[in-house]
């Protein structure tokens, strides 16, 4: 576990590369709040580090989902049912969370062990969130709508940690990039929404997948997205 600020905590998959499942944020206010929850499997990992802060299961009281893949909504179920914390998520994304459609994904993973792990048990969602809404979580958690790697893709900007929460809008594995393109909805939406994501005003940006950007990372994310948007009008 990483404290990236004295309320802000990453988990991470094995170096942080997303094996088993995305990275979980543990945001530590009047009680806890769980930014997504990695492949199933992981509850009782997760309960575990939330112990070690002196928290018990009963002391979550939301849990808020990125956007619906797998690698982070695997342990919600059994999260949910230990814990009875609110489920928050985007309208789009609900869909896929509650059981609605089924987890799409490409046609590969059919033929893998992973399409086990892809299958999730479906999670009522209690609250739903919009653009621009603010949730009463460490002084206000703004909510921006990135659609493009998922329909319901959500960032969220902490802004009295001037922090931003990116689920899988960007990765940043060795070198900031793109979200696999395999799992990504629609690429040229994926663009903008990472430059919306550049106009917000945050010191550190931390990712489902890879390490935290701490320094410089505004500049860091509004090159790439200048980068990206000229490469994508190149090929367009
Ligand atoms: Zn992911
Ligand atoms: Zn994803």
């Amino acid at each position: 576990m990483d404290e990236i600020t004295p309320r802000v905590y990453q988990l991470s998959g094995i170096w942080g590369t997303g094996i088993w499942g995305a990275n979980v944020f543990l945001l530590v206010g009047s009680n806890l709040t769980l930014v997504d929850t990695g492949f199933k499997g992981r509850s009782t990992q997760i309960l575990k580090e939330a112990g070690r802060l002196g928290y018990s299961p009963s002391d979550i009281a939301n849990i808020i989902i990125t956007h619906h893949h797998a690698d982070h909504v695997g342990s919600l179920a059994m999260l949910k049912k230990v814990t009875r914390a609110k489920v928050v998520a985007h309208p789009a994304d609900a869909p896929y969370i509650d059981g609605r459609l089924p987890q799409p994904g490409p046609r590969w993973l059919s033929k893998t062990p992973l399409h086990r792990l892809w299958a999730t048990t479906p999670v009522a969602v209690d609250i739903l969130v919009n653009d621009g809404d603010e949730l009463p979580i460490l002084g206000g958690i703004k909510i921006l709508h990135t659609p493009g790697h998922t329909p319901g893709s959500i960032c969220l900007f902490l802004q009295q940690e001037r922090l931003v929460i990116a689920g899988d809008v960007l990765a940043h594995r060795f070198r900031l990039r793109l979200p696999s393109k395999a799992f990504t909805a629609d690429i040229s939406q994926e663009i903008r929404s990472i430059k919306r994501l550049a106009s917000l005003d945050f010191d550190v940006i931390c990712f489902g997948h890879g390490s935290p950007l701490v320094h410089k990372a505004r500049p860091t994310i509004i090159s790439f997205a200048e980068i990206l948007e000229s490469k994508y009008q190149r090929v367009r």
